[in-house]
Formats: C-alpha cells, structure tokens, sequence
C-alpha cells in the first residue's frame, strides 16, 4: 500500500481561484490589492521565491512591485524603503524576501513592517496575535498553508497528535500554535521538537501527523512513522548528486519512497508545501486590501 498524494499544486490552485472575486470586488470598488517585495542581494533562491510570487500576483491581477537592493546596503537603508512603503496607501502587503545578509538583524526589519502589511505574519504584532488566538492579525504563510492543506484534504485536526519537527520561527513554532488553539480546525495536541528533545523517535511514532521542518535532508525515516499517519514534508535542502547536470538536487526532509510505503498521507516535496506557501500569501495580500478598503468577506 502506498500513501495517497496530497496534491499542494492542485490545492494552493484552488486557492487561489477562490481569491478571484474577491480580488474583482475590490477592483470593482477601486481598491486593487498591491504587494511590495523586497530582495537585498544575489541570493539565488531568493531571485526563484520571488519570481514565483511576483508571477502569482500577475496570475491573479494582483498589483505587485518589487525593490532589489545591493548586498551591502545597510540596515537603515532597507528601514527607510520599508517606511516609505509603509505609506503607500496603492500596497496593502510587503515582504520581505529572506535570508537577508548577515550584517542586518531580520527581527529589526520584520518589526519596522506594518502590522496591517504584514502579510508574512512575522511582526511581533502578528505573532502574538497568533499565540493569543486573536484572529484580527496574519498568519505566517507557511503554517497558514499546513493547515489548509489538511483542511482542504479533509484530514482532521482535533483531537489528533500532532508531531512537530523544528522550532523555527517561520514555520515550527507558529504552526504549533496554530494547530494547539481552542478553535475550528485545530485543537489538536502538538507536540515541539527540537535538538535538545529525548528520542524524538518515540514523539514521531505517536504522531497522526507529523510535520517535518528541520532543514535536515531525509531525516524522517519509514520506521519514526506511525502506520497511516500523515506526514507533511516542509524542507527545502541541496544535497550533491554528481549524477543530476548542475551537481545537485533538492530534497525534503522526509525520505519520500520509504516513508510512503507506511503514511497514510503525504505531502510530495516538491508540489506539497511550497505552492501553498505562495497561495496563502497571496490570500493575506487580499485580506489586508479588504481591511483597509473597511470590508472583510
Ligand atoms: P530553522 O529556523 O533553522 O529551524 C530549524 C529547526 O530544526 C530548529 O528548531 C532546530 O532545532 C531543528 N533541528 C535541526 N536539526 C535537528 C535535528 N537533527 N534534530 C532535531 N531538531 C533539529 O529553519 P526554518 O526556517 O524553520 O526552515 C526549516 C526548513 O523548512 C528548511 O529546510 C527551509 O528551507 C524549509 N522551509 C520551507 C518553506 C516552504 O514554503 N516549503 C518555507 C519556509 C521554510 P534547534 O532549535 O534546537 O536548533
């Protein structure tokens, strides 16, 4: 038996067709939804994530504008982009593409967006919002989309044991939160791992679903799964392999065709995760127009 597919392409699609009338809406009433990118640096995978996004927002006719910065500038140079962007009332959401060089503190830059622009769910505003289970803030995409695609599978959540690998702020630890709250489609008991946990071997034989997103390639082996658990596979790692034309290959952080053999469900890697990702940005970058157009759907 193997594990059936969840289909993030086809889902992250659904989404984003969801979106159309609402984004017609806001057009219709002279409001059209507009999202800042900012890039500082050559970062190669950072050119392809914001290519991506910049192509979704065309796709859907969502105004977008994107700031490439040199990799030396500064910090105070990239704060001043931020606060002019802050106040152009034509863009609604503005990220800002990660990792950003080393000589400029990611917290202080998360910070200096706009609550209400934040669409990446990273300020202080919006992460706690998310711990308080107040839902008025955004939720960081990556987590926001886990959970739609469980969603949207119709896997359920409540009540479930939830295994999560990694303790990141992007992904781990908001999606713990978000899938421990007292509301719909959560309630589940989640369960943090990180290098400093005891046999995690034994937490990923409890888990009903397991979420890996440790950056570390194929940690997640056939025997730390549950038979008929769901597995989720966030990670984006490199690895060498002489034999692909440019010298390496990406991989997650499942080992995919032993670990299908015993799940009950799994994300593919990629076409799981990232296209979700994308999708929910996408879906905050709508929402935050709606709310500073004063209409929520
Ligand atoms: P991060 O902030 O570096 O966090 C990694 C976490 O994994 C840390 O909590 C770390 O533990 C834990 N960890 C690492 N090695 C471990 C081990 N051997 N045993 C147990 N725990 C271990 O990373 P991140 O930003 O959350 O990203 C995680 C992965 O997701 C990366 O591969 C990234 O590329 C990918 N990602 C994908 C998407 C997407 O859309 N598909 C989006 C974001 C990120 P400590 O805290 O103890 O150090």
């Amino acid at each position: 038996m193997f594990a059936n597919i969840i289909d993030g392409r086809s889902i992250a699609l659904q989404v984003q067709q969801d979106l159309l009338p609402r984004i017609a809406a806001l057009k219709a009433r002279g409001h059209p939804p507009g999202l800042a990118f900012v890039r500082v640096g050559e970062d190669l995978a950072s050119k392809v994530y914001v290519g991506r996004k910049e192509k979704a927002c065309a796709d859907l006719g969502i105004y977008s504008k994107t700031h490439v910065m040199a990799e030396k500038t500064t910090e105070a140079e990239l704060l001043q982009v931020l606060h002019r962007l802050n106040g152009d009332v034509a863009l609604h959401g503005i990220l800002v593409q990660s990792p950003l060089p080393s000589h400029i503190r990611s917290e202080r830059v998360y910070s200096a967006v706009n609550p209400d622009k934040d669409v990446d769910g990273f300020h202080p505003v919006n992460m706690g919002k998310l711990v308080l289970g107040d839902t008025t803030g955004f939720i960081a995409c990556t987590p926001a989309g886990i959970r739609e695609l469980l969603i949207r599978t119709d896997i359920k959540i409540q009540g479930t044991n939830v295994v999560v690998l990694g303790r990141g702020n992007i992904v781990g630890k908001p999606l713990a939160i978000l899938l421990c709250q007292k509301q719909k489609h959560a309630n589940a008991t989640v369960t943090l791992c990180h290098s400093g946990t005891r046999d995690l071997k034994a937490h990923c034989l409890r888990a009903d679903i397991l979420v890996a997103a440790m950056g570390v390639p194929e940690f997640v082996r056939a025997d730390m799964v549950k038979p008929g658990a769901t597995v989720v596979d966030v990670g984006v790692n490199r690895v060498s392999d002489p034999s692909a034309k440019t010298g390496s290959r990406l991989v997650g952080d499942v080992a995919f065709d032993a670990v299908q053999k015993i799940a009950g469900r799994i994300t593919p890697n990629p076409g799981g995760v990232g296209p979700m990702t994308i999708a929910m940005l996408m879906q905050n970058t709508v929402l935050a127009a709606e709310r500073a157009s004063g209409r929520e759907t």
